[in-house]
């Protein structure tokens, strides 16, 4: 059965490096389910990757790809001015953004430094804030936005230091949006997704001490794909989650829930 839970609507989707990333999952099953692309990307190297990947999946219907870096104002703006030339409505905003140095991403939270810190809170949390702001006037029908995060936000996890942070700081800005967006019919939730193998994720040390602890220890005795992020991102950016926002639902096998 071939289901058309977005068709109708456009989803702008940032944060595609390559094939592994999560980003990637979730346009592929936003066009499973009708829904139209477009995509941002950050570097010269993205842009590539994006250009091939969407040329094999797409043919001769190429989406608008965008450039955009989300610590740049200026090419917010202008991503979304151009998208607006575009498009005149927007129905869903995936936010697959994150970045910290990979020397706060190992060794002790309490000696990162300042302009650590505050990196990964601008690129991985504050970019939400600015994009939710970019995106609002195109969401003329209501829309729906939503962002990745992880355990990290919650619990202490080993290495995960200054993007746990901002990880929770960007749980907090979903709440914050929800409230302030909600009005305009514009939900905003996010998704913390189990580890998963990415090119952010190489940047964390011990990552594969994370991926065997939540084979030994998930309720499903598993992983999650991106592919599985890909689907709950779909039904929060669907009408069937028309009742949901300011949540964070967890993509993670259940690892959460565990205690020893
Ligand atoms: P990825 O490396 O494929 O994606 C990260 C993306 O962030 C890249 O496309 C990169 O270009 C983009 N980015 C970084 N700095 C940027 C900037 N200044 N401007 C614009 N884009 C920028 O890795 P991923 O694992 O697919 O990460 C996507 C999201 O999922 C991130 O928020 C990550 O924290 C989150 N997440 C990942 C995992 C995991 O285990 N892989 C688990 C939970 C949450």
């Amino acid at each position: 059965m071939r289901l058309h839970l977005l068709e109708g609507k456009t989803i702008a989707v940032m944060g595609v490096a390559n094939r592994r990333s999560i980003a990637w999952a979730v346009a592929e099953s936003v066009r499973r389910l009708g829904g139209k692309l477009i995509f941002t990307y950050r570097s010269d190297r993205a842009g590539r990757e994006l250009e091939r990947l969407c040329q094999d999946a797409f043919g001769d219907e190429m989406p608008l790809i965008v450039q955009c870096d989300v610590q740049d104002e200026a090419s917010i703006e202008e991503a979304f001015a151009k998208i607006a030339r575009e498009t005149d409505c927007i129905d869903g905003l995936v936010h697959s953004v994150a970045h910290a140095r990979v020397e706060d991403l190992q060794g002790e939270f309490v000696d990162t430094p300042r302009e650590g810190f505050d990196l990964a809170l601008e690129t991985s949390a504050y970019s939400l804030v600015a994009a939710a702001r970019a995106v609002r006037p195109l969401m003329k029908r209501g829309g729906s936005i939503v962002t990745m995060s992880y355990l990290g936000a919650e619990r202490a996890v080993p290495n995960y230091n200054v993007m746990g942070v901002a990880k929770a700081a960007l749980e907090a800005s979903v709440r914050y949006l929800a409230r302030d967006l909600g009005p305009s019919a514009i939900r905003v939730n996010a998704i913390s997704a189990g580890p998963i193998r990415t090119l952010a994720a190489k940047g964390v040390r011990g990552f594969n001490d994370v991926l065997h602890a939540v084979e030994e220890r998930a309720p499903l005795k598993r992983n999650v794909t991106a592919e599985e992020v890909g689907d709950v991102t779909a039904f929060l950016l669907s009408d069937l989650a028309r009742g949901v926002t300011g949540e964070v639902i967890h993509v993670d096998g259940g690892y959460h829930i565990v205690g020893i």
